[in-house]
């Protein structure tokens, strides 16, 4: 459980940590005269830092246990100890990326994205030393870590439940909290929202993988590309290079990762993009230039031969601005 320090001395008893904690760990309490907040809930703590950063007096701290971030029991999941993955899968995912990052000049590495569905056997992937985000996570892995996350190594409780490992807590559930943090109308608004997102069953997902593609070391169920937006223009058109089609993706600034680059993708067999939401821009190192797409496994070979065939000639010859400005 994690630890929750309160500096008496900064709080002035206004509420608002009380508030927008997604899981309602506080109560106000009386105390010498004065209110002030008290973690009466704290086992349910995720710490997500959403109360650290909405206190004004900065008289909060939440400090991780890193013991917790281990397996709790003997009873929990099993872990792989062979290559989980084939020699010609894995060289097909090499490939793969290698095809990304040189036809793209792609910066990051393409990320392998996978949920581990309850009741199989995971990989033997170290877990971050403390709880992140899932974007987090996802952002750190384009830099080339590999993190294996079950529900406990989460700091997000939204993602967390949108992407299968826990349950919805009640404040995310009803709107409410979209509405304290003033990033939609209504809860009608809010409602709609987050009726509008796919989910997936409460804990049937045990732990999200995410490693750079390169090193996937399982099929990955999703492939993420952090990329510029002239770069995200080539992907959709490798895409679509055999059908001329066009796409329509669903965007909105909420639940980028979990559910835009991730979930769609894999909820369809299909692409999705992504701007990016509120949460993983405040919460990670991406630029304010990059988007996200997400790519199911199935539509990888046909987009790769369609890129390597772009990079042939479409791509380096537009580079090279065969279209002049208009001289003035
Ligand atoms: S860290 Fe998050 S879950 Fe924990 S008390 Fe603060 S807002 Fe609530
Ligand atoms: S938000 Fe900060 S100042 Fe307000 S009650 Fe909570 S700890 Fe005290």
């Amino acid at each position: 459980m994690p630890e929750i320090e309160l500096d008496e001395a900064r709080c002035t008893g206004c509420g608002l940590c009380v508030d927008f904690c997604p899981v309602e760990v506080f109560d106000l309490v009386k105390k010498n005269g004065r209110y002030y907040p008290q973690a009466v809930r704290a086992e349910r703590c995720w710490a997500c830092d959403t109360c650290v950063g909405q206190c004004p007096q900065g008289a909060l701290r939440v400090i991780e246990n890193a013991s917790e971030l281990e397996d709790q029991s003997g009873t929990g999941p099993q872990y792989g100890t062979s290559p989980m993955i084939s020699d010609t899968e894995k060289q097909l995912c090499h490939t793969w990326s290698n095809s990304l990052i040189r036809v793209l000049g792609l910066r990051w590495n393409p990320v392998a994205i996978n949920l581990i569905p309850v009741g199989t056997v995971m990989p033997n992937v170290a877990k971050p030393r403390q709880k992140l985000r899932f974007c987090q996570s996802l952002m750190a892995a384009r830099r080339g870590k590999s993190f294996l996350m079950p529900a406990n190594c989460h700091a997000c409780p939204d993602g967390t439940h949108i992407l299968g490992l826990t349950e919805i807590p009640p404040k995310l559930a009803t709107g409410e909290l979209y509405l304290r943090f003033g990033k939609l109308d209504s809860m009608e608004a809010a409602q709609h929202m987050i009726a509008e997102r796919p989910l997936l069953a409460p804990r049937s997902i045990q732990a999200t993988l995410v490693t750079p593609l390169k090193d996937a070391v399982l099929v990955p169920d999703v492939i993420a590309v952090i990329a510029l937006p002239e770069q995200m223009m080539w992907l959709c058109m490798a895409a679509s290079y055999y059908t001329g089609k066009r796409f329509t993706f669903k965007v909105s600034g909420y639940n980028a990762q979990c559910v835009e680059t991730t979930l769609i993708p894999y909820t369809t067999n299909g692409i999705n993009i992504s701007l990016g939401c509120y949460g993983c821009r405040a919460s990670s190192d991406v630029s304010d230039d990059l988007m996200f797409m997400g790519i199911h496994r199935e539509r990888m070979p046909e987009l790769i031969r369609g890129l390597d065939a772009l990079g042939r000639k479409a791509i380096p010859d537009s580079r090279n601005k065969i279209y002049l400005p208009p001289q003035t």
